[in-house]
């Protein structure tokens, strides 16, 4: 039987390589399948097909989904809010990659955390280049400061780049222009080498402004014909 997911994948990877290779061919990027709204079943088709990493923005969800699918070596990643109550969960789930380390207070905090713990855990910081008060994120004023700050004081965090999301809107100029915004503070730092931005509506977009790795949720898990 010819499957869905797996032609979305098809199509993703596709869209993926024609707008990095616009960038440049030795452009790469990463795909984070976000499978918030999907099922282990789901996860498992489009892990057979290839793909590793997926992401989940809920810890309970990442919980019991990295659980039920232990067999498989996926690269778990978090992309959600972290609340402060749910920094153990997050430690013990240990994901390959915490994308929303959303200011320095929750930074100072996981790292206690994790030194008590002896454990470190690889994280972006989120930056909320679109200034739109629902977002999460450091102001990018602050980005660079906050970063380096991290750096220095809570050595159990391995900071590796930073992470965005779009601003709400069509008009694909105000959303290159967040973008590149990020993109400018990425270029500020000098061991980052991960630029986490763009998803399902926006990632060719991203990729032109410098993305390396993309969270795509609804292009990968809708059934064909809906996207
Ligand atoms: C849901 C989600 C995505 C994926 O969104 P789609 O538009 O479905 O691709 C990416 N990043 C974060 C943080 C999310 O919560």
């Amino acid at each position: 039987m010819s499957n869905s997911f797996v032609k979305n994948l098809d199509r993703v990877i596709e869209d993926v390589e024609k707008a990095r290779i616009k960038n440049s061919e030795h452009h790469i990027v990463d795909i984070v399948a976000i499978s918030k709204y999907s099922t282990t079943n789901d996860i498992k088709e489009l892990f057979d097909a290839g793909q590793q990493s997926f992401g989940e923005n809920k810890i309970q969800d990442l919980k019991l989904k990295s659980k039920e699918l232990k067999e498989l070596p996926i690269r778990w990643h978090f992309v959600g809010k972290l609340q402060k109550n749910k920094i153990n969960n997050l430690i013990e789930i240990k994901p390959a990659l915490f994308h929303s380390l959303d200011s320095l207070s929750l930074a100072y905090d996981l790292n206690k955390k994790l030194f008590e713990k002896n454990k470190t855990i690889n994280c972006l910081l989120q930056i909320n280049s679109s200034y739109e008060q629902s977002k999460s994120g450091v102001n990018p004023q602050e980005a660079v400061a906050i970063y380096k700050d991290i750096e220095k004081n809570c050595p159990n965090i391995k900071l590796k780049g930073i992470m965005c999301m779009a601003p709400n809107s069509d008009d694909e100029n105000i959303v290159k222009k967040s973008f590149k915004i990020s993109k400018e503070i990425y270029d500020k730092l000098e061991d980052a080498t991960i630029l986490s931005m763009g998803m399902s509506g926006d990632f060719q977009t991203a990729i032109s402004c410098g993305s390396n790795m993309i969270r795509i949720g609804s292009k990968l898990f809708s059934k064909v014909g809906q996207n």
